[in-house]
């Protein structure tokens, strides 16, 4: 009997496992949907990467190839030894591989691998490094129109190289990602998020071929508004706001997600809150990095607003925010004060 594919396992916390939905039985959309809305990093962002083991040659391998996502979105990998790096990624042969969702990663602890490269080649690292940036799997995409032959998938995928019981095909392979949760353009059948699979799995013989490469739409798409647009002359884009200035600001359009900075002059007790009706998402990072996440809040201030009260050491700080609905759009203000 041939092997099954090698399948990813991509890392969700508990909180997203409890929003995902059965696929729709024969959808027939066409419209891919691959970045999980709220998951990525602040535009600009330099992320660190420490190697907990591997080999000269594996290492290697993974900071030749890596960067060619970051040749597209907005963002730099730094390989670093440094204990506090964003990333760790591990070698291990008997854990496949996984790795967590965009700024997931920053919730798990600093011992621990956030990304598993089982076995090494080019697309499978740069497979795992979508996963890190903030991309989902293309099969899961709720609008894909596969329809799978579920007892068939289960079956090949308990035996080797994956071992997975029922539950974990059904969360990585079977189940789909609501719509509400998701960014997307089209489906997209050459994106190296698209795993392959054979036309068995599917009840209308579908199949997909192997993706080595980044696509052209995962190339634009992460470089889109949505994700890590390039700014001119460098940088993140954030908008400087002043301390106790109110600052008016708008979602513009479905699933974008806005960035600012301020500073703090002195140590104190600072409040960074959003005002006006629109319902959304704040998230702090600071002091002088885009990457270290102080708190996130959706609906501590007065309606449906933010509000992050926290006690900062001077420094720069950045604040992201979106609509906690990715489909809406909406005005607000943001207002840092102390
Ligand atoms: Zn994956």
């Amino acid at each position: 009997m041939a092997k099954a594919p090698k399948m990813c396992f991509d890392r969700l916390l508990p909180r997203d496992l409890k929003r995902m939905q059965l696929q729709r039985e024969g959808a027939a959309g066409r419209s891919r949907a691959i970045s999980l809305i709220g998951k990525q990093w602040p535009n600009g962002s330099t992320i660190r990467v420490r190697f907990l083991g591997g080999s000269a040659s594996q290492k290697d391998l993974v900071r030749d190839v890596a960067p060619q996502w970051t040749q597209h979105a907005n963002l730099e990998f730094a390989f670093t030894e440094d204990p506090t790096a964003e990333i760790r990624v591990s070698f291990d042969a008997n854990d496949g591989a996984w790795s967590y969702v965009g700024i997931d990663n920053l919730d798990i602890p600093l011992h621990a691998a956030t990304l598993n490269l089982g076995w090494q080649d080019e697309g499978v690292i740069l497979h795992e490094f979508g996963h890190m940036i903030g991309l989902s799997h293309e099969h899961q995409n709720p609008d894909g129109g596969l329809q799978w032959n579920e007892q068939k998938v289960i079956a090949d995928l308990a035996g080797p190289p994956n071992f997975w019981d029922p539950e974990t095909t059904r969360r990585n392979v079977l189940h789909k990602y609501s719509a509400d949760q998701l960014h997307g353009t089209e489906f997209d059948r050459n994106s190296i998020m698209l795993y392959a699979f054979p036309a068995s799995w599917t009840v209308n013989g579908v199949s997909t071929h192997e993706n080595e490469k980044l696509s052209t739409l995962d190339k634009a798409f992460v470089a889109s508004e949505a994700l890590y647009p390039p700014i001119d002359g460098g940088g993140s884009g954030a908008v400087a706001l002043a301390v106790t200035e109110a600052q008016a600001a708008s979602i513009g359009n479905p699933g974008e997600v806005d960035l600012f900075s301020f500073e703090a002059a002195s140590a104190g007790r600072h409040v960074i809150q959003t005002l006006g009706a629109t319902d959304v998402f704040m998230t702090l990072f600071g002091p002088d990095s885009q990457t270290a996440k102080i708190a996130d809040d959706d609906d501590s201030g007065s309606g449906r607003n933010a509000l992050i009260a926290a006690d900062l050491s001077p420094g720069t700080y950045y604040v992201q925010v979106r609509h906690y609905d990715e489909r809406r759009t909406g005005e607000y203000q943001v207002l840092v004060s102390r």
